[in-house]
């Protein structure tokens, strides 16, 4: 795995800013869901802010999920990630073909269309953290830009891109995350306004293979930029037999009785990674012994 992300600061912390290369972790994806280009094009950009939005949090136990609706055909993506690197999450029609838009680009946005973003924070809190945005491109990265703006009066710029090979394999993912503190000055500001302006899109400084490092000195090197930490990320699912065993015994003594007696396996689908749980009826009875 090469994909990892850096979180630094600029500007004296007056910007703090995020990068991270997601390849491997998207190819991980796109291999495992066996998704069209268009959407391992929109999964690929919610894994990336995932990973990045992940490592925002401070504890150990947080949880981020990131979900999307939309009146598209892909209809949704589902994006969860911790603060460890790990992140995992699916389309919700992942065979979607549409064709390209007018730039030639693979149309994300009319593949997910009109919707809602909604971003879960788990913290440990009785509740999560919730909030909700409309989309407003449906082209990810200004729709999170926007969420920041009104949903966490943080301003921000967001890049996400995903390029594909020819054999529909991922060639390379990632994007920045840059956000202003709120003791930024008005100075500040207009340079990095100016400076954003400037800059060539995400994809084209993922297409000529630049690193995380060299996408936020290309943005921010005017701003004294310093990295306070690298850190892997990977495309990672923590499901297992013993956890979606526990899921099943929540169904009630009832419910798994009237199972054991069809006598038939019972699959269980983990949706994040694609995996399927088989149980024999024999091994049904013994979750319901060792549940009683
Ligand atoms: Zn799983």
């Amino acid at each position: 795995m090469n994909d990892y992300m850096i979180r630094a600061i600029a500007a004296e912390g007056q910007i703090r800013a995020f990068a991270v290369t997601m390849r491997d972790s998207v190819e991980e994806a796109r291999s495992r869901h066996n998704t069209s280009p268009v959407a391992t094009a929109a999964l690929g950009r919610l894994l990336s802010a995932g990973a990045m939005m992940g490592s925002m949090m401070k504890g150990d136990q947080d949880t981020l999920t990131l979900k999307i609706q939309g009146d598209g055909p892909i209809k949704g993506l589902t994006v969860i990630a911790d603060s460890h690197g790990n992140v995992k999450g699916f389309a919700h029609e992942p065979e979607v073909l549409i064709p390209a838009n007018a730039q030639g680009k693979l149309d994300v946005a009319k593949a997910l269309g009109i919707g809602l973003l909604t971003i879960t924070r788990d913290i440990g809190l009785r509740e999560p953290y919730v909030g909700t945005s409309i989309l407003v491109t449906s082209e990810i990265a200004e729709d999170l830009t926007y969420y920041f703006a009104t949903s966490e009066q943080t301003p921000s710029s967001v890049g996400l891109g995903v390029l594909m090979n020819k054999n529909n394999t991922v060639k390379q993912a990632g994007g920045f995350i840059l956000q202003l503190m709120p003791d930024v000055s008005e100075e500040t500001i207009s340079h990095l306004e100016r400076k954003i302006g400037e800059i060539i899109s995400v994809t084209s400084m993922l297409d000529a293979g630049m690193n995380p490092e060299q996408i936020l000195e290309l943005i921010l090197g005017e701003f004294n930029l310093e990295i306070l930490e690298t850190a892997p990320v990977r495309f990672q699912c923590d499901c297992s037999k013993k956890k979606i065993a526990r899921a099943i015994l929540t169904l009630g003594e009832a419910d798994l009785t009237e199972l054991i007696q069809e006598y038939q396996p019972v699959e269980t689908h983990c949706d994040f990674c694609n995996t399927s749980y088989w149980f024999e009826p024999e091994e049904l009875q013994e979750l319901l012994e060792k549940g009683k």
